[in-house]
């Protein structure tokens, strides 16, 4: 099995490489954003607690995440490994994700971390804000805080891989196709080194 974090502040562009990335090396991917927004969706009761959490820029509860988490591995026992995107988002989360790997007698290969201005990031967000109809997108109140939440809680989580030598820092910036050369540079690279 091979695992990675794709890792990023909010707008870093993820979910674009994401969809590259398991395309050419067949990974389930699970994005607890887009997970989330599904409950939205459904209006169940878990997307309608998440939604207002969502819409100020904060982060919602680490066990909700977590039991989503931990559902979907459960979920795609056959697959040839996961992409984790927005997830894990704190030290917590990271910690139970590791425990739930190693459960599954796996872990995380690399984490690779994309790395944007904030300039950029609030840019991007914003224009994003135009067409993706994401009401956490359209103001630029609301996209500041979803960065300084990153800052607070989610940096850390770089720090906690850090200590496993498992993090690789990749610049986000420049067109879609030369990001994703650069990312796949990186797990080419560790895959002959496992082979
Ligand atoms: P972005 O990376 O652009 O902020 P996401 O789709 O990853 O977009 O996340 C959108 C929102 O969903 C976050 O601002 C947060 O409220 C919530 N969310 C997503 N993943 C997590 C997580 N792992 N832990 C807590 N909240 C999360």
């Amino acid at each position: 099995m091979f695992n990675f974090i794709l890792f990023g502040p909010p707008g870093s562009g993820k979910g674009t490489q994401s969809e590259k990335l398991i395309a050419k090396y067949g990974l389930k991917h699970l994005s607890t954003g887009d997970l989330l927004r599904s409950e939205i969706a459904k209006k169940t009761p878990l997307g309608l607690k998440a939604k207002k959490l969502m819409d100020k820029g904060s982060l919602v509860p680490d066990e909700v995440v977590i039991g989503m988490i931990s559902d979907m591995v459960d979920a795609n026992k056959g697959a040839g490994g996961f992409l984790f995107d927005g997830f894990p988002r704190t030290i917590v989360q990271a910690e139970e994700l590791d425990k739930l790997l190693k459960a599954r007698k796996t872990q995380i290969n690399i984490v690779l971390a994309m790395d944007v201005s904030e300039a950029e990031l609030v840019k991007r967000l914003l224009k994003r804000g135009e067409t993706s109809g994401r009401s956490d997108d359209v103001n630029e109140d609301i996209i500041r805080a979803r960065i300084a939440e990153y800052h607070k809680k989610t940096s850390a989580v770089l720090d906690h891989y850090q200590k496993f030598d498992k993090v690789v820092h990749v610049k986000g910036e420049g067109s879609i196709d030369e990001i994703f050369e650069r990312l796949t540079a990186q797990l080419d690279r560790l895959q002959k080194k496992k082979d």
